[in-house]
């Protein structure tokens, strides 16, 4: 069961393929290859859990029985106080309703297209943003973009991108107020600066979908709390997978911690599964190799591990200034984190294996602050 009334589908194009027009809604559903015998509950919410009688409870107060529940709610968009997303020229973007939406503003002769938050979805959107011919701002209270997925070295190179493709950055400055504008929004930035915008869409990251756990005696601080073998802490016939799960990483260490990446979502999925069905006894641990990708104008980025966990970053093939290059991010034990490549997939792949374990580098090759 969803609370979404569509089935579920891909959530990759919705900031990319789905706005350029590459995509359109067939090109997003997740084909299934056998017939999966399950019955789809769409448009219904989980409304509460009780997992000592393993009963969840749904709208109109009925009560469904399980012997295994899979946890997989995930994230909501955080909301920026004093947004006016009552306009139908402020967005926020999550859902293919949100994607229909956005896509609906830039058609109706949108010219100037500003985005709140420099993270994945101001990335992408502002790149997709270029590519129909608007203008895009992209406004984020960092120095630099993608600073949590990148750290700010990668960020600073990402920026450098943006600015070339037609950008404009109002970077380290944050929203202070929103005022009607014509057809638009002008936005105050804290800096006194003002951006003018036919579409704002904010994309400042997310909150995790666990109010409807409020009661069941789960750990809910920041996602769900669940152990290395994807079991919800305290629950053995409860498993937790996809964003919404803050599990231990055994290949990394013993902190429980949130991915937000969609492979991880799907590896997380079939490992929960495996394990509920598997039972505690003989679970085992799930210790993925984190991997991402994003698409902005002509880069492709992809990243392996956890690089901002990293203490120093190494430049070890190709060229920064040629935007064709892969990184290496390592702790104080010289212990690889991870690795980014830039225009360079094909190399990442040697990396893959590489991530937690202890590498050595060439003499020449220069250590950077992460
Ligand atoms: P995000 O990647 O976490 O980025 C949010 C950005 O907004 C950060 O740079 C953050 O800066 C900034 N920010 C926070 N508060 C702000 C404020 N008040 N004003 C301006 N900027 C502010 O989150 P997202 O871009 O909203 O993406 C949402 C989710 O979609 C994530 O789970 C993401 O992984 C997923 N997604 C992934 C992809 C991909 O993997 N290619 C593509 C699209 C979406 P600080 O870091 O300083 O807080």
């Amino acid at each position: 069961m969803g609370d979404e009334p569509h089935r579920p589908y891909n959530r990759t194009a919705l900031s990319k393929q789905l706005l350029t027009g590459e995509y359109d809604v067939d090109d997003l559903r997740l084909p299934s290859f056998t017939d999966l015998d399950v019955q789809w509950r769409l448009g219904t919410p989980a409304q509460a859990l009780d997992p000592a009688r393993r009963v969840l409870t749904l709208p109109g107060a009925e009560q469904l029985r399980y012997d295994g529940l899979v946890i997989a709610t995930g994230v909501e968009a955080r909301v920026l106080p004093g947004t006016p997303l009552h306009s139908d020229r402020v967005w926020m973007l999550r859902t293919l309703t949100d994607a229909y939406g956005i896509d609906r503003a830039l058609a109706r002769a949108s010219h100037r297209v500003a985005v709140v938050g420099g993270g994945f979805i101001g990335c992408e959107l502002a790149a997709t943003a270029r590519r129909r011919g608007l203008d895009a701002t992209i406004i984020d209270v960092s120095p630099t973009l993608l600073t949590r997925a990148l750290g700010s070295a990668l960020g600073a190179v990402v920026g450098d991108v943006h600015r070339e493709a037609g950008v404009t950055l109002h970077l380290g400055s944050a929203v202070q107020s929103w005022q009607p504008h014509g057809q638009g929004v002008r936005l105050h930035l804290a800096d006194r600066e003002t951006v003018d915008a036919d579409l704002v869409v904010v994309g400042i990251g997310t909150v995790p979908l666990v109010r409807w756990l409020a009661g069941s005696g789960l750990d809910t601080t920041d996602g769900v709390l669940a152990d290395a073998t994807c079991h919800a802490v305290g629950a053995d016939d409860v498993v937790v997978a996809g964003d919404i799960a803050r599990w231990p990483n055994l290949l990394f260490d013993d902190v429980p911690r949130r991915v937000e990446h969609w492979i991880n979502a799907i590896e997380m999925g079939q490992a929960a599964a495996d394990n509920l069905l598997a039972g505690r006894e003989r679970a085992v641990p799930f210790t993925p190799v984190p991997r991402f990708w994003s698409e902005q104008h002509d880069l492709k980025i992809q990243s392996v591990g956890m690089p901002t966990a990293a203490a120093t970053m190494a430049i070890t093939e190709g060229s920064v200034a040629k935007r064709s290059f892969v990184a290496t991010f390592t702790d104080d034990r010289k212990r690889m984190l991870g690795a980014v490549a830039f225009n360079h997939a094909r190399q990442l792949l040697r990396y893959t294996p590489l991530v937690g374990t202890a590498v050595s580098y060439e003499p020449d090759v220069q250590m950077l602050s992460a």
